[in-house]
């Protein structure tokens, strides 16, 4: 299997019966990006940009954060880039800000409420971003760059945030990035008809949208195996938010860790997901997956799925591929 998946990593994935599926890959620092052509990704469907914060006692200043961007553009050419904005507050912690103590960081100032209330940072980081799309512009590579905002609750914190990088894009003369958000948060998958309508693109932090639909806690020592993302509950939430999206015509991708587990993906895949985003070492094994089956039977499966009411009952029909083949 190893030689197979190394000798066709460089290959579309696309199913028996056509379709394809963008596989790209996680990354939190520029050195990764060698690893994700290296793997056959074909770009990055999440940037975690928390290195930038975490990394220094002060702000990061525009260009530290242009120099790290353009480390990575060089690496990636035209190819998509997702850079998604600080998520900066709940298990990432940065010195520098003095953040005030809070008894549930998770559901505390975090993502884009954090960058909302610190608009000078914010604006900063966009800042940074539209100079490496101008920069890739003079060089006659056209952008793969997308912009996603984090822990987005509510519509009004993506129009404030969407508004912002409006003004910084004008500001700066630099070309329009598609721009999108993650659906991490039950209440962005609820509303995600509304949502749908605004966005270029949705992105789906199932590790979030796991935890926060069933409250339990992703890092909870006696609670993170239950925490399990085949929860059918999770199930009928990304369902929502990908009919929601095709209702519009926008694509959803998903960037937890489900992605990259061969039969979540497969459920994704189903339910109509066009793109995962996985760790490089990852991007293989997910690519051969989605050769071997066809999107009309992950369609009929997933509908099934769908209706089933206990995570094990799901797990135990994606165990079971014989229906695939
Ligand atoms: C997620 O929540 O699934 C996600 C991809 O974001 P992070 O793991 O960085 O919170
Ligand atoms: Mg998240």
């Amino acid at each position: 299997i190893q030689d197979v998946e190394n000798s066709q990593k460089f290959e579309a994935a696309v199913t028996t019966d056509g379709v394809g599926i963008e596989v790209v890959c996680n990354i939190a620092k520029p050195q990764d990006a060698q690893s994700v052509l290296e793997n056959g990704g074909e770009g990055v469907g999440l940037l975690r940009t928390e290195f930038m914060f975490e990394a220094s006692a002060v702000e990061p200043t525009v260009d530290e954060q242009y120099e790290s961007l353009k480390q990575i553009v060089s690496v990636l050419g035209s190819r998509q880039l997702i850079v998604r904005t600080a998520d900066i507050g709940g298990d990432k912690p940065v010195s520098w800000l003095h953040m005030p103590h809070e008894d549930n960081p998770f559901l505390g100032v975090r993502g884009i409420r954090l960058s909302l209330r610190n608009e000078a940072m914010f604006r900063n980081q966009l800042k940074a971003i539209y100079q490496t799309a101008i920069w890739q512009h003079e060089q006659q590579v056209s952008s793969g760059i997308h912009i996603m905002f984090p822990m987005i609750a509510k519509l009004s914190e993506w129009q404030v945030a969407r508004d912002i990088a409006e003004q910084v894009r004008r500001e700066l003369n630099a070309p329009v990035l598609p721009l999108g958000i993650m659906i991490e948060v039950p209440s962005a998958a609820l509303l995600a008809d509304h949502l749908a309508k605004e966005v270029d693109f949705f992105s789906i932090g199932s590790n979030d949208l796991t935890q926060y639909t069933l409250a339990m806690d992703r890092l909870h020592p006696q609670l993170a195996a239950e925490a399990d993302s085949y929860s059918p509950a999770l199930l009928k939430l990304i369902d929502m938010t990908v009919k929601a999206a095709k209702a519009h015509g926008k694509w959803v991708g998903v960037c937890g860790n489900m992605a990259a587990d061969p039969d979540m993906a497969s459920i994704l895949v189903g339910l109509g997901v066009s793109e995962l985003s996985v760790s490089p070492a990852n991007v293989p094994a997910v690519k051969l997956l989605i050769r071997s089956v066809a999107h009309a039977k992950l369609q009929e499966k997933a509908a099934k799925a769908l209706q089933l009411g206990h995570s094990r009952e799901i797990r135990k029909l994606y165990e079971d591929r014989s229906d695939l083949l």
